[in-house]
């Protein structure tokens, strides 16, 4: 594929959030149209709080074709929206805009993206399966409900503030069963999941030597996934490695969130393969 020129045709794209210069979208976004041989450019914009309705109004009058949305902007920016799709309504948060002739419909793709990645890199058949998700925040939200919707029986919800995990169980007890606990009542539930997800922030760069939960208790027949994908590989996932069990990094979860955004704004399969060399090598220059 030949190198992206922007001209009087390129078709615009972007992220909003605060802060943003860390993103990797871009980076990622910009090789996946140039793969596809598609005339677009996709840079990060920093919104500062006060400042998302107008952001979302130069969507429209600018006439970009899309834009992701991240922290702080995933709840505020559902007031702009003037659609919601269902899933992106049940988890409370919107990550996508597809500006249909300026009409702005909001999607979630972070949840399915999770799931897509898991499947495709562990081989897991979610139906019947007893899981549990540590932590209760904004991530756990589209985690939980993609799981559920997957067929998981049972989903245990552990958080450091315990009243989170309460709540968010409660709020997916439509969906399927599920349970919220205290980091401190783990321990019974251990041993009866076949998946642990961890959907805190611990183990994140620069805190890479913290670990959501003692791994000596995790039997060898579990799949052991995280979230966190800076560093690519987390504390929790390579001591879970080193008991046996088979592990599941936040870099897939990333590519695929990015992925369905692609394929909701282009109609085109996304180039998979090249959106992770280029976040990869991102991490390594
Ligand atoms: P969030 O809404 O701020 O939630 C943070 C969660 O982490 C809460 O449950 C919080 O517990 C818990 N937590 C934070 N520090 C903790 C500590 N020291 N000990 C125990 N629990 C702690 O954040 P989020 O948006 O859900 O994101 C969570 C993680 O997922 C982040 O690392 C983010 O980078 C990652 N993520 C990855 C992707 C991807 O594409 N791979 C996508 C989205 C998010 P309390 O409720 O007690 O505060």
């Amino acid at each position: 594929m030949g190198k992206q020129k922007i001209d009087s045709n390129t078709i615009l794209y972007g992220v909003f959030g605060d802060p943003i210069r860390h993103s990797k979208s871009p980076i990622m976004l910009n090789r996946a149209f140039e793969e596809a041989g598609i005339n677009a450019a996709y840079a990060a914009f920093h919104i500062k709080p006060g400042q998302l309705r107008s952001a979302i109004d130069g969507i429209r009058a600018m006439q970009f074709r899309g834009v992701n949305v991240t922290i702080p902007h995933k709840l505020e920016v559902m007031d702009y929206m003037d659609e919601i799709d269902e899933g992106a309504r049940v988890i409370g948060a919107v990550n996508t805009i597809v500006n249909e002739d300026g009409r702005l419909v909001g999607h979630n793709t972070d949840g399915i993206g999770y799931v897509r990645s898991l499947k495709e890199e562990t081989g897991i058949d979610l139906r019947g399966k007893h899981v549990l998700m540590l932590g209760a925040g904004g991530a756990a939200r589209g985690v939980g409900y993609a799981l559920a919707m997957e067929g998981a029986a049972h989903i245990y919800i552990a958080n450091r503030t315990r009243d989170k995990a309460i709540e968010l169980a409660q709020s997916m007890s439509s969906f399927t069963m599920a349970t919220g606990l205290g980091l401190d009542e783990i321990v019974d539930i251990v041993g009866k999941v076949g998946l642990i997800v961890n959907n805190t922030s611990v183990g994140m760069h620069p805190n890479v030597n913290e670990v959501p939960m003692d791994t000596s208790l995790i039997l060898n027949t579990t799949i052991v996934s995280d979230l966190v994908y800076n560093p690519m590989v987390t504390k929790f996932l390579r001591e879970s490695e080193s008991r046996g069990v088979t592990i599941h990094s936040g870099l897939g979860m990333f590519i695929y969130q990015g992925a369905y955004a692609f394929e909701y704004w282009t109609g085109v399969s996304a180039p998979v393969v090249a959106m992770r060399q280029a976040v990869i090598d991102s991490f390594n220059t």
